[in-house]
């Protein structure tokens, strides 16, 4: 049902008929929605004045380089690192994590938290670090892995982060024009439909919560046309998941492990209240303080790379020169094009050049 392309096409004559002349930009900020829009070639069968782009919702592209940097020296410095797989290939300043497992570190690949927390066991008398990353959606097994009183050689370097911040982020940026936001679904199951209300409530802005199949992102821009006609308020699309309130023992979890703090994000900057850091109570595991980490300057943007621009949807990856041609997902140049949920590696993948 969520694919059929007769209730599409229905979908897409209501689009049409509630579309106003006035050029529309839609924002999500997911890498499974853009994916979606990519994928089953959703831009191409809305009207030419509905544009829809894509914001930081790749939790690996926004990883700043300097994290990625703490993680490598790491591994530079005797300790195990275990990362997700995507992680590996991002760039951090002068090289990634798979250049410091070519050159000695040891590096490891895991599925999930649960799995470090197998393996730091195993292995008693080596040192290993979790880098831990990702938005409200993983943020909770990692807290219930840490209060389930993991082994003493195992610690995290978190890297998590939260959505809304760079949200409202996004509504400050003045030369992006944004009528309408598409939140992530998958997240909202954590933190709930009503923790996006801020952006009718405060902003004005039309917002939808929205599933990730082709019918739900259809559905949820019909709902925005239909916000931007008769005012701005919360529309959950996603009530097969989603509930106002979310997953609240996941939130009592999170909330029992991290504190909120500034966070950066990779080509955008500082944002506030966008991050998660251990509580004190936690400070054994909390890799910043077990080892004294030295890193120089980092840079987050290689010369040449325009992810900072695709990473807030100011441009659509093939406006930056480099794509597909000294960047492509074999020898990626920046981390929108590594992950398969960057922007970059899905337009390579997916879209209709
Ligand atoms: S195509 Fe490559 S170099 Fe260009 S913005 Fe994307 S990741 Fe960066």
């Amino acid at each position: 049902m969520f694919r059929d392309p007769a209730l599409a096409q229905s979908i897409v004559r209501k689009i049409e008929n509630l579309t106003p002349q006035d050029h529309v930009r839609f924002c999500h900020v997911c890498g499974t929605h853009e994916f979606t829009v990519t994928r089953f070639g959703l831009r191409a069968l809305l009207p030419p004045s509905i544009e829809v782009i894509a914001g930081p919702g790749c939790p690996v592209c926004i990883v700043p380089a300097e994290e990625i940097d703490e993680a490598i020296w790491l591994a530079q410095h005797g300790v195990t690192v275990m990362t997700f797989g995507d992680m590996l290939r991002v760039p951090g300043t002068k090289m990634s994590l798979s250049d410091a497992k070519a050159t000695g570190g040891d590096v490891r690949v895991v599925y999930s938290v649960t799995e470090a927390v197998k393996m730091a066991r195993r292995e008693p008398d080596r040192n290993f670090v979790f880098f831990a990353i990702g938005f409200e959606t993983t943020t909770p097994t990692n807290a219930a892995e840490i209060l389930r009183n993991p082994p003493k050689n195992l610690s995290f370097l978190v890297s998590h982060r939260l959505i809304p911040p760079a949200m409202e982020l996004l509504l400050g940026i003045g030369d992006i024009r944004i009528d309408g936001f598409i939140c992530p679904g998958h997240v909202a199951t954590i933190i709930g439909a009503d923790a996006f209300s801020i952006f009718p409530e405060t902003y004005n802005m039309p917002t939808v919560v929205a599933g990730f199949e082709p019918i739900d992102v259809l559905m949820a821009i019909l709902m925005l046309l239909k916000q931007l006609k008769d005012g701005a308020r919360l529309d959950n699309e996603y009530a097969r998941s989603v509930t106002k309130e979310g997953n609240v023992k996941a939130q009592r979890l999170i909330k029992e492990v991290f504190d909120v703090a500034e966070g950066r994000w990779r080509g955008i900057g500082r944002i506030p209240s966008s991050a998660y850091k251990l509580k004190d109570a936690f400070y054994e595991h909390d890799a910043r303080l077990r080892y004294d980490i030295e890193t120089g300057p980092a840079r987050d943007i290689a010369p040449g790379c325009s992810c900072h621009l695709v990473v807030i949807g100011k441009i659509s990856p093939p406006s930056c020169p480099m794509f597909l041609k000294a960047c492509k997902p074999e020898h990626p140049l920046g981390p929108c094009m590594v992950s398969h949920e960057g922007t970059c590696n899905i337009w390579s993948r997916h879209a209709q050049l």
